[in-house]
């Protein structure tokens, strides 16, 4: 039993399981760290979070993080059964079979099957939003818009998954030895069209986008937007409340489509001052031009991750461990690929978290002297977390690793070390 086939198998599985332990230790690690400090409010947020908030903060935190490993134990047992049963590959083999080889078949069969993987995580989803986020107060959501969001979703994927996988395939044949390269173009120009389009077309088909009402507010902020540079873009407000109560803003999308959306939730719950901080902040990631540079890092993922894929592709051994036939050309590669990257790729996740945690901290920055004073991003950031419940008392290495976003007080400390340019006193 050394046959290539059985020992990708075998390192295939190492890769899971080793993935699945470590986040399992990490999150108990993060819990014991979170209850350590449960008992009582620690000094640095006395001021912050009264008692009774913060027990309910750490309840949640807990209660999140169950779900969290149940979540994920679930979900590492079906890929493993679907992957070493076989069951997998005998599935996508009688999907194309009903679809013929063209590229659309394979395509529409490689979409199937991922769309089948997705049906078997909603009963978590379902969890997820009528218990967990039901039990803390959060949820807004009814049945109703639950199932259309699933609806949704799946046309959406249909919609734009299967022409590019289409197109993709269609030039695994067309292009030669370089179809990779012509491929990772095909990505890259779908990511930069629904950079464009996805404030415009998708966002809205999910929640309604307003102005600002007229008023001091709006003023205030139209102000700030002008002093900052940030013309001819939308400062909108998004009915979040129509499925949370949790608050939040954020901005979006390249060119004209370009749009800063503040929360319903969270306009209610901030006072104009605050909301013209955070406001400062999400036109410090546009002028500090943040998502260009993800989006111009994730295209260079995507090639390195074209490239590795083109090396497996030719090997045999990468599809004949899950039992796929060789007949079924290079889609089964990109299913396998697609399932099993994740396991590399989330050993770098600490190296991205770091990056968006040094573009929060440009852009709090970018706010602070926007406005001339740290004070109202600092108050904001407080509202924000105690609002949402969030874990106060993160463990250092599980926030180091999992964070995209600084903690609050390594976030309070930056902003209050923040002095304005030119040295005032
Ligand atoms: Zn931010």
């Amino acid at each position: 039993m050394s046959d290539p086939e059985t020992i990708f198998a075998i390192v295939a599985l190492g890769l899971i399981l080793t993935r699945y332990f470590f986040e399992l230790w990490l999150d108990g690690v993060n819990a014991a760290y979170v209850r350590k400090h449960a008992d009582e409010v620690p000094e640095a947020f006395r001021e912050i979070m009264d008692e009774a908030t913060y027990k309910k903060s750490v309840r949640y935190t807990l209660a999140k993080a169950r779900f969290g490993t149940a979540s994920d134990s679930y979900s590492t047992a079906i890929l493993c059964a679907l992957l070493f049963s076989g069951l997998l590959a005998s599935l996508f083999g009688q999907v194309v079979v009903r679809t013929a080889q063209s590229a659309w078949g394979l395509a529409v069969a490689l979409w199937a099957v991922i769309l089948l993987m997705s049906l078997l995580s909603l009963p978590f989803s379902w969890w997820s939003q009528f218990r967990l986020e039901e039990q803390f107060g959060f949820n807004n959501s009814t049945q109703r818009t639950w199932c259309s969001d699933q609806a949704k979703g799946v046309v959406l994927s249909f919609a734009i998954g299967v022409p590019m996988l289409a197109l993709i395939l269609w030039l695994t044949e067309a292009s030669g030895d370089y179809w990779w390269l012509w491929a990772w173009g095909v990505v890259v120009f779908f990511q930069l069209l629904m950079s464009v389009l996805a404030p415009v077309l998708i966002l809205p088909l999910f929640n309604k986008f307003t102005p600002l009402p007229e008023g001091s507010l709006k003023d205030r902020l139209n102000r700030l937007a002008k002093r900052t540079g940030f013309t001819n873009a939308g400062i909108q407000v998004m009915d979040g409340s129509k499925r949370s109560k949790h608050s939040n803003a954020f901005f979006t999308g390249l060119g004209k489509g370009r749009k800063i959306a503040l929360f319903d939730t969270l306009v209610e719950q901030m006072s104009e001052e605050e909301l013209e901080a955070v406001l400062a902040h999400e036109i410090g990631h546009y002028k500090l031009k943040h998502v260009p540079k993800m989006i111009a890092w994730s295209f260079v993922t995507t090639l390195a991750g074209f490239w590795g894929l083109s090396l497996l592709a030719g090997q045999p051994w990468f599809t004949g461990a899950f039992g796929f036939s060789s007949e079924d050309g290079f889609a089964p590669a990109f299913l396998l690929f697609g399932l099993l990257a994740g396991t590399v790729t989330f050993w770098l996740s600490p190296l991205s978290s770091l990056w968006s945690r040094k573009f929060e901290y440009e852009a709090d920055a970018f706010a602070s002297a926007a406005i001339g004073e740290s004070a109202p991003m600092i108050t904001a950031l407080r509202k924000l977390n105690r609002e949402n419940l969030s874990n106060l008392t993160p463990h250092p290495w599980y926030s180091g690793f999992h964070y995209d976003h600084p903690a609050l007080l390594e976030r309070e400390s930056a902003l209050k070390d923040w002095k304005p340019a030119g040295g005032a006193a």
